[in-house]
């Protein structure tokens, strides 16, 4: 019995030194596993965005969803290539992943962008020639909403861009504001109104320090 009761606490005593050691483990590790880094933030945009060819003037961003649950650029490109027979392939200028196909929050630039050629993210050819299309992966319409990496991506993408082009923030819409057939994209779970704080903020500080200067 004592014997027994010696081992029981000699196991109780291991297991509260493995319990220490896990916590200790946990402690120096987490900051690193919890708080992944978005890839957006390991990006310099100015270099992901920078062209070799003449950039067009670009006078509106179009927000859209892909309506998928997972996918990426390669992906879209090929469906648009094939299926809807776009000689230029996807349709966007820009691809935000969501963790199922690309990473989480992760900007993957298009050939269009590249090239600096319209894309064919809405119906009407007159906004494809002057608006970025930015794709965010994922359909908003069911029951996903996109994550909160792609969302930091898509504040960041957005206001690199009207920054660059001398977007104003009207000209920043929905597919489904594009006057042409109905829509659904980006579906009723995109939070606009989270991208368009995104951007007056950022506006805000880039005015402040623009003014300290
Ligand atoms: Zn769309």
């Amino acid at each position: 019995m004592v014997k027994i009761m010696g081992i029981t606490e000699r196991h109780v005593r291991i297991y509260a030194l493995v319990k220490i050691a896990v916590a200790i483990g946990l402690f120096i590790t987490l900051p690193f596993i919890g708080t992944k880094k978005p890839v957006t933030d390991l990006v310099d945009i100015d270099s992901l965005c920078r062209v070799e060819v003449e950039e067009n003037s670009w006078r509106q961003i179009v927000i859209h969803h892909s309506a998928t649950n997972g996918g990426d650029a390669q992906a879209f490109d090929t469906y648009h290539r094939e299926k809807r027979k776009w000689a230029n392939g996807l349709a966007y200028h820009f691809v935000i992943g969501n963790g199922s196909g690309s990473k989480d929050g992760e900007i993957e630039v298009g050939d269009r962008w590249t090239k600096q050629i319209h894309g064919a993210h809405t119906a009407n050819m007159s906004i494809n020639r002057i608006a970025i299309g930015i794709c965010l992966v994922g359909n908003f319409e069911e029951e996903q909403a996109p994550t909160q990496n792609q969302m930091k991506s898509l504040i960041r993408l957005v206001n690199y861009l009207s920054d660059r082009y001398h977007i104003p923030k009207s000209n920043l819409i929905k597919h489904n504001q594009v006057a042409q057939k109905s829509t659904a994209c980006p579906g009723k779970n995109f939070p606009f109104q989270t991208l368009l704080n995104g951007v007056s903020a950022f506006q805000v500080q880039a005015a402040q320090v623009h003014t300290k200067h």
